[in-house]
C-alpha cells in the first residue's frame, strides 16, 4: 500500500523533472505531500535562474512553507527523483520535513546516505525517514537519456566548428 501511494507520488515528481528536462536542466524533480494531496512541486532551474540554490527540492520546501503558513513541515513527505544534495538535505533538517521519499541515488554528491547521511545524524535535532529506489530505474534512465544527449550536442557542436576552420 505505501509502496503504491510512494510510486504514484514519484511519478507526479518525475513530471516535475520533465520540466527541468524541457529547459535543458538536469532534470530533477520534487513533490510535498501532505494529508495524502500535494502541496508543492519543484524542478532543477539552477541555469534558467543562474543561482546554485535553484535546486527542485528548495523550490518544493519555499512553496510548501508558504502555503502552510509556516516553516515548519513536520507532517509532510518530500519525494524526490534524485537523492538531495548537502543544502537541500539541510534544508529538508532545517524544515523538519517527516519523511523523504529518493528515486535513485546520487553516488558522488547525494547527502541521504551515499556520500553521507545528512538526513539521520543522531547530533542533529531532527531526524527524516527515509525511503530510497522508489521507481528508481525512471529516475536514473532518465538522468542517463540527459546526459548522452548532452554528449551528443557537445559532440555535434565540435564537429561543426572543426567544419567552419
Ligand atoms: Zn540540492
Amino acid at each position: 500500500m505505501q509502496k503504491q501511494t510512494d510510486e504514484i507520488y514519484m511519478k507526479e515528481a518525475l513530471k516535475q523533472a520533465r520540466k527541468a528536462y524541457a529547459l535543458e536542466e538536469t532534470p530533477i524533480g520534487c513533490v510535498i505531500v501532505r494529508e495524502n494531496r500535494i502541496i508543492a512541486r519543484g524542478y532543477n532551474r539552477r541555469n534558467t535562474e543562474k543561482s546554485p540554490l535553484a535546486h527542485a527540492e528548495i523550490a518544493a520546501i519555499k512553496k510548501a512553507s508558504k502555503k502552510t503558513g509556516d516553516w515548519r513541515l513536520e507532517d509532510c513527505t518530500l519525494y524526490v527523483t534524485l537523492e538531495p544534495c548537502q543544502m537541500c538535505a539541510g534544508a529538508i533538517v532545517q524544515a523538519r520535513i517527516k519523511r523523504v521519499v529518493v528515486g535513485c541515488m546520487n553516488p558522488k554528491a547525494g547527502c541521504a546516505g551515499s556520500v553521507l547521511n545528512l538526513l539521520q545524524m543522531e547530533s542533529f535535532n531532527h531526524q527524516a525517514e527515509l525511503t530510497t529506489g522508489v521507481l528508481g530505474e525512471e529516475c536514473s534512465e532518465m538522468m542517463k537519456q540527459f546526459f548522452k544527449e548532452l554528449r551528443q550536442k557537445k559532440a555535434l557542436c565540435r564537429q561543426q566548428s572543426r567544419e567552419m576552420e
